[in-house]
């Protein structure tokens, strides 16, 4: 039996820039992941990866060729789907991005406010359970400072799962890390993810991670090398 497809991406080009100066970066992509499928996209800096997320993401607007993220088709749509598309995905970049004011719960938390049907209880619950499965329970009060880099990824993967994403997606995740923080910080990911039949993208030049992929494809000047 086959899963349903998550994300399906059929002849997508994307360029940057306008007439003489236009770079095309994106050519022909296609590629189709199923629903809880674990893909990385490797690949030399400057082949297309984060462009190609952002507009997965729906945080970058394409315009040839088809984007059809969770049934919803994202080239030349308008503003709401794209944000339709955002409140069901989870991001996890390369720096961690959490607040440096707000605590590890806090933060992990804070992406749950949108929610209306959660109260402010439910949300810190939430939150606090999805911390201790990062292996962060003894650490909620902890300002970003006061953690190790490990410690912060594990928070921004916290904060990432915390709302029940069907899709995540990061952006070399493992960069600011040593071998063994990254490792464990993307089998967790990747432990938490299947579980749950989220499905995760992950783009990284870090050969040492590939390994916990069910697939690995390879993006070289825009063209999809592998599939
Ligand atoms: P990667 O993530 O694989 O390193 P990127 O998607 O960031 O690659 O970049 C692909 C190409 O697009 C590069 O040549 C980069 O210089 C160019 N590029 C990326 N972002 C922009 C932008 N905002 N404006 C113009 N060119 C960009
Ligand atoms: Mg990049």
């Amino acid at each position: 039996m086959s899963m349903p497809i998550a994300i399906d991406v059929d002849r997508l080009n994307f360029s940057f820039g306008s007439g003489v100066l236009t770079q095309p970066v994106l050519k022909n992509v296609t590629i189709s992941i199923q629903q809880g499928e674990i893909v990385l996209i490797t690949g030399p800096s400057g082949s297309g990866k984060t462009t190609f997320l952002t507009i997965i993401g729906g945080l970058r607007q394409a315009s040839h060729g088809s984007v059809i993220v969770l049934d919803q088709q994202l080239i030349n749509s308008d503003e709401q789907a794209k944000i339709k598309i955002r409140k069901q995905i989870g991001y996890i970049f390369q720096q961690h991005n959490l607040l440096k004011s707000l605590t590890a719960l806090q933060n992990v938390s804070m992406t749950l406010e949108m929610s209306n049907t959660m109260t402010e209880q439910q949300r810190l619950d939430r939150s606090e359970a999805m911390l201790a499965a990062v292996g962060l329970g003894d650490r909620l009060d902890y300002k970003p400072d006061q953690l190790s880099a490990g410690q912060r990824q594990r928070v921004s993967i916290a904060r990432a799962l915390v709302g029940q994403p069907k899709i995540v997606l990061a952006d070399e995740p493992t960069a600011s890390l040593d071998k063994q923080s990254g490792y464990e910080a993307v089998s967790l990911l990747k432990r938490l993810a299947k579980e749950s039949q989220t499905t995760i993208l992950l783009v990284t030049h870090d050969y040492r991670i590939l390994d916990i992929a069910d697939r690995v494809v390879e993006l070289e000047d825009g063209v999809i090398k592998k599939v």
